[in-house]
């Protein structure tokens, strides 16, 4: 079985530093806050080129919380991409916020700023670009866009932990950023996590205040905040697979080189295409083809696991329906039904890929 993910594998790999991660945090009963915490936002900031790194409790609320500290007037319209998890979406509504889709760029499927421009109104404040698959965005495009309109520029790194612009890391190239450390992701912990990264002290003060009550001291409170808190067992494990990331991206790139080498010439598939000034994170390998479900269930038949990133664009979900955007003729809202992502991790042996890459082209002769 070649499998999308394999985190038991991983830990074999690191079980040791892991194991003695773990028991140090419970030698010194750290779990909520306390230096491991600390040192991992640390770390973190200097991996992510951000100045700031703040610790919660998943992405999801990382992208709620970095809403919140922005301070938009109450029914502020947010432009978000059609294709993402409803994650980034969701956090726009559930801080009392209109969501706005917008349509994707038909090659590196990240939201395309044309499109950005053409959903822009009186109401809109901020954009929530997402760095989907590891791809990022186009960031100066978007910047631009943003500061010629006045809006906050919101970064969703869920997926796109060590992807890189125009030579730095993403995470505080807009005006603030979120990351998620579920389980599968890049660099992920043994339960839930997030972060959010920022160059901004003020928007990294008021982010940690939220996430903590609204405290600034144990009963002090300047207002009402909430609890999403970056556990200490979380942080500790998350500083030991930080350590390993930067060798995990480069298999993960080596993987999507030899994708890219031994499918391009395969008709029928689009392969990821990644702009000259873009690293990609290849949180996701993504190729579309209109025979995606039966290269799904071909490449199911020979133990091969495949996933699809995402099944129902934003737009197509019942939650959206009152949107009225789901008919609207977007790229997304025909994608979804071509999108495929192959197996792509540290996890995989070349010999592995390579299989892969002979049972797709197998499937298309
Ligand atoms: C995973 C993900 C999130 C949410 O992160 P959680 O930690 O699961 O809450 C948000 N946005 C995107 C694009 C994601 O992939």
């Amino acid at each position: 079985m070649i499998k999308l993910l394999d985190l038991y594998k991983q830990y074999q790999t690191i079980h040791q530093e892991i194991d003695e991660a773990i028991r140090n945090t419970i030698q010194t009963s750290a779990y909520i806050g306390g230096e491991g915490v600390t040192a991992f936002e640390k770390e973190f900031s200097e991996f992510q080129s951000a100045k700031y790194t703040v610790g919660v409790g998943n992405g999801t609320d990382a992208i709620e919380i970095a809403i919140e500290s922005l301070d938009l007037p109450i029914n502020s319209e947010i432009i978000v991409p059609a294709n993402s998890f409803i994650a980034s979406s969701e956090a726009i509504s559930r801080q009392g916020h209109r969501v706005v889709f917008a349509d994707i760029d038909p090659e590196t499927y990240t939201l395309d700023p044309d499109e950005v421009t053409k959903r822009i109104t009186s109401k809109t404040k901020a954009v929530l670009a997402v760095h989907l698959y590891g791809q990022p965005c186009r960031m100066d495009k978007l910047k631009q866009i943003c500061e010629i309109n006045n809006l906050k520029l919101i970064e969703d790194c869920a997926q796109a932990h060590g992807a890189e612009y125009q030579g730095r890391r993403v995470g505080a190239i807009g005006h603030i950023g979120t990351f998620s450390f579920y389980p599968g992701k890049n660099l992920g912990a043994y339960g839930d996590g997030g972060a959010i990264t920022t160059d901004d002290v003020s928007l990294a003060k008021k982010c940690r205040m939220i996430a903590n009550h609204g405290r600034i001291n144990k009963y002090d409170h300047q207002f009402e905040g909430r609890n999403s808190r970056l556990d200490g067992i979380q942080a500790a494990i998350l500083r030991v697979k930080l350590r390993h990331l930067a060798t995990w991206l480069m298999q993960r790139r080596r993987i999507a080189k030899l994708y890219t080498d031994g499918l391009k010439h395969v008709g029928n598939i689009g392969i990821p295409i990644v702009r000259g000034d873009s690293l990609h994170a290849y949180h996701l390998y993504v190729i579309r083809t209109s025979k995606r479900n039966e290269l799904a269930e071909f490449l199911k038949q020979r133990k091969i696991e495949t996933g699809i990133h995402y099944p129902i664009a934003l737009p197509k979900l019942k939650a959206y329906e009152y949107l009225n955007q789901y008919n609207e003729p977007m790229i997304a809202n025909k994608y979804d039904s071509q999108l495929l992502s192959l197996p792509i991790g540290e996890h995989l042996t070349d010999d592995e890929v390579q299989r892969v890459i002979a049972t797709v082209k197998e499937y298309f002769s």
